[in-house]
């Protein structure tokens, strides 16, 4: 999948779109999510043009990867989530609803978050 440089992601990494950053570097920009699923619900996304997970890992050089990782870490840090634990997500393509086709990380916390996923599954 191309990438769409009007994707809202893109717009908020050019300033077009503002939002309420938590934390940026060179590698990546952290900002909360405008319709949050927990007290504490954040992005994080790389300072690139990259779809999803799957185009990250595929086409990111080295260094944009690992000052990702660390810009999530010290995101998670910057929120004080380390003591009391966090979870973090990526949807990548359909079957996870990825809405927007710029690669984010959703750090979730300040709370209990129950189960991952749906416990109801029992296999295929
Ligand atoms: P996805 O379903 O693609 O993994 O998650 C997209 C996330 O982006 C959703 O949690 C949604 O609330 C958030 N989001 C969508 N548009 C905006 C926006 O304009 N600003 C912010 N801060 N978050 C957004």
């Amino acid at each position: 999948m191309a990438y769409d440089q009007e994707n809202i992601f893109a717009k908020i990494l050019r300033g077009e779109i503002p939002c309420n950053k938590v934390y940026e570097d060179d590698h990546a920009l952290a900002f909360h999510d405008i319709n949050p699923q927990a007290p504490v619900h954040v992005l994080v996304i790389p300072k690139g043009e990259y779809v999803s997970m799957m185009d990250f890992t595929a086409n990111a050089p080295a260094d944009l990867m690992a000052g990702f990782m660390r810009a999530i870490g010290e995101t998670a840090r910057e929120l004080e989530l380390e003591e009391n634990g966090y979870r973090i997500l990526a949807n990548a393509g359909e079957h996870a609803h990825q809405d927007v086709p710029h690669l984010h990380i959703h750090i979730l916390g300040g709370k209990p978050l129950g189960p991952m996923l749906d416990r109801k599954f029992k296999g295929a």
